[in-house]
């Protein structure tokens, strides 16, 4: 061994025990809703309180949730009492508020500013709602349009797309060197999904998930992984955390590019900023 390779302090190899909270999930919401409205926010199956209590309860130290909807600029009000309210329980864990915003097919999030600039962090993911599939070159232009517009934080599961309300599921059809590459140039985090599906599409989506991993190893990207949670026992139980960090570490990811594993202090700083720039 040389003098300079002894010099080297070790790098810190990632694992399960590292992480410290999670971005992506789901609420049942809102419980009860206000009269005479049916609009649908989220389509998660537990109270804001049984996912923070359960996470809290697991060691963690930072929960996020992010509903597919906000109606109106109330709602988000209403909601961000409820988070304020959890907060001051002290309950060992900080509770953020976001949302996961739908990317159009033109490549825009599919709400205003005054929903998304209250909000603690944007995920923006590509569905297509609508059922119309999109090509790769549509796909590519799209998030990357979404990720130009300056509003997303996190690039929300690039590994597959959701079809008409959650009916059917793909690997998505897109260029990850592409998106790699602005999400780079906006410091934009990608997510590495741990959602599971019983789908025979199944093993398509994480051979994507590989390709997308590989991606934003080679290009320094900060990533976030995360459960996609809409119940407890379908997504955080079905624990796919420790597949997808072996595949991250294997192909030579960094801990200190997992935002997941940041003290709760860096993460207030990161949001902090990313909001000033919005
Ligand atoms: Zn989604
Ligand atoms: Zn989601």
């Amino acid at each position: 061994m040389t003098e300079k390779q002894e010099a080297r302090p070790q790098q810190e190899i990632l694992t399960i025990r590292d992480f410290k909270g999670f971005f992506h999930n789901h609420i049942l919401w809102p419980e009860p809703y206000p009269e005479g409205s049916n609009s649908p926010t989220d389509d998660g199956v537990h109270s804001i309180e049984e996912l923070t209590k359960l996470f809290a309860k697991n060691g963690y130290r930072y929960f996020g949730i992010s509903p597919h909807n906000y109606p109106t600029p109330k709602d988000v009000k209403r909601l961000r009492a409820e988070v304020t309210k959890i907060n001051e329980q002290d309950l060992g864990i900080h509770l953020f508020l976001g949302i996961e915003a739908n990317i159009t097919h033109q490549g825009e999030l599919a709400f205003p500013p005054e929903i998304l600039r209250p909000l603690d962090y944007i995920i923006g993911s590509l569905h297509f709602w609508d059922g119309r599939q999109q090509n790769r070159q549509e796909s590519t232009k799209a998030v990357v349009e979404a990720i130009k517009s300056g509003w997303v934080d996190i690039a929300g599961h690039l590994s597959h797309a959701t079809y008409a309300f959650g009916v059917r599921r793909e690997p998505m059809d897109i260029d990850f060197e592409t998106v790699c590459q602005v999400a780079k140039e906006k410091e934009v985090v990608v997510e590495i999904s741990l959602k599971r599906f019983a789908i025979p599409q199944m093993a398509a989506i994480e051979r994507q998930r590989q390709l997308l991993i590989a991606q934003a190893i080679e290009h320094q990207l900060l990533v976030t992984f995360d459960y996609d949670l809409h119940t407890i026992k379908g997504d955080f139980q079905r624990d796919r955390l420790p597949r997808q960090v072996s595949t991250f570490v294997n192909f030579g990811g960094k801990k200190e590019n997992v935002l997941n594993t940041w003290p709760i202090k860096k993460i207030h700083s990161w949001l902090e900023f990313r909001k000033s720039q919005r």
